[in-house]
């Protein structure tokens, strides 16, 4: 098989075999096919695209490309979530203490975050004492003790992606649906887990700027995952603004712990018993939405999430106070506040440019190398469709350099735009996509 044939019948709009995509994918992983042919073959992938089988054969070639986790030693259906990421995205932090509270076993391997704010290791780090390097025994151990356990990616998973994704990243060949939706699903297929729940967020925020292209992501990666006998199940949530009030690491962890207390921000609630219910539901903890969403409703009330991350927290070695003493958390030098100019509603409040003012103050890491502050970020006060009155406050700025809180501050107070009334086409969770088909719910 020679490369230049394959990229030549792509070219000309045919669809691959599944030899010619495990050819070109093990030839680039193991550095025969050269980046010049691999970028003409992403490009001409991008213009005359994959079909659904070709894009399944080019999840199952990457994820085979690397180490597969085995998680068959965890009792129980093991389920996973993923988000497509997004501003203020704490759920895994509620999440996993509410459905593992309800029995489910909660093995999640997450990755440091390269953005706005830290990944959700980079969060859980700000708790004192509290470590993500666990063995792979111990993790099982935990898993199967606790129920949960939360640990870094050390594994060598799907390099084919890794060299793939940062190919597509510079000759523009990202954007496309079989590249994303194969790139995501080799990854979530190769952590192990028996069935997944996809958070595919849209907005400005958002990775998928659109709702069509939103639901269009999900039908494919949930066909991929349930062609490959994992049930996939994806919901299509709002990235128009962040998730809840906080954006940073600690204040995202104390948002978190808030929610599990019964006093977190209403959108984040229930975007985590949307994913919570699906969640039971594929793990076989529950037979229907209502009955799932009884049972996380119950161990919220109860006090058992809540309990579930402090047993979590220990489990892993940090410091179980900083459940009960939110002030233990590391906390900013400056606080200052963003007010509003004029009354009205808040209309708009761009997540991704909220993002960036959070990166600015020091919460994200702009490189690799960069070190995360984490008490840095911003705690909105005010989110779409509230009323605000002249001079409230609409956000305060948490940072440890006065001259970019001030730099943010400004920032923020063009962000959010207040209009005469409330902007009424506002949804927190646009429908489903799993194996019956797309459910609408807008
Ligand atoms: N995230 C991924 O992991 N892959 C993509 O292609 C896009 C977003």
């Amino acid at each position: 098989m020679r490369m230049v044939d394959v990229i030549r019948k792509k070219r000309d709009g045919e669809a691959l075999s599944r030899e010619e995509i495990e050819f070109f994918v093990n030839g680039y992983t193991n550095g025969i096919i050269p980046d010049y042919q691999v970028s003409a073959l992403l490009m001409a992938i991008y213009f005359a695209k994959m079909n659904t089988e070709e894009t399944v054969w080019l999840t199952d070639a990457m994820l085979k490309s690397g180490e597969q986790i085995d998680l068959t030693s965890i009792d129980g259906v093991k389920v996973d979530k993923h988000s497509t990421g997004g501003v203020g995205d704490k759920t895994t932090l509620v999440l996993g203490p509410l459905v593992a509270a309800c029995g489910l076993p909660v093995a999640k391997m997450s990755g440091r975050g390269l953005g706005h704010t830290g990944g959700t290791l980079d969060k859980l780090e700000s708790i004192d004492g509290l470590t993500i390097e666990i063995e792979k025994d111990k993790f099982i151990e935990n898993v199967n003790t606790v129920k949960l356990a939360v640990a870094g990616q050390t594994a060598n998973i799907t390099p084919a992606d890794k060299k793939l994704y940062a190919l597509r990243d510079v000759t523009s060949t990202v954007d496309n649906i079989s590249l994303i939706s194969s790139s995501i699903m080799s990854k979530k297929l190769a952590s192990g887990s028996d069935a997944i729940v996809l958070d595919v967020k849209v907005g400005s925020g958002a990775f998928m700027k659109n709702l069509a292209q939103a639901f269009e992501l999900a039908e494919a990666m949930v066909g991929i995952g349930n062609n490959m006998k994992r049930e996939t199940v994806g919901i299509i949530s709002n990235m128009d603004e962040p998730l809840g009030l906080g954006i940073g690491n600690a204040i995202e962890v104390k948002e978190a712990i808030e929610t599990l207390r019964g006093n977190g921000p209403k959108d984040l609630l229930e975007l985590c018993l949307t994913l919570g219910s699906k969640l039971l539901i594929l793990g076989k903890k529950a037979s229907s939405d209502e009955e799932a969403r009884n049972m996380l409703e119950e161990v919220l009330a109860n006090g058992s999430a809540l309990a579930k991350f402090k047993e979590f927290v220990s489990a892993q070695g940090g410091n179980p106070d900083f459940i009960d003493n939110l002030d233990l958390f590391p906390k900013a030098s400056i606080v200052k506040e963003v007010r509003s100019l004029k009354h009205g509603y808040v209309n708009k409040m761009n997540a991704e440019e909220v993002g960036k003012c959070a990166l600015i103050l020091g919460a994200g890491r702009e490189t690799k190398e960069s070190q995360i502050d984490l008490s840095a970020g911003i705690i909105l006060n005010k989110k779409v469709n509230d009323e605000v009155d002249e001079n409230e406050v609409l956000a305060y700025i948490h940072g440890n350099d006065e001259s970019k809180v001030d730099e943010v501050v400004l920032k923020m107070r063009n962000l959010i735009e207040i209009g005469d009334s409330p902007h009424d086409d506002y949804h927190l969770i646009y429908g489903v996509v799993d194996k019956h088909g797309i459910k609408k719910l807008s």
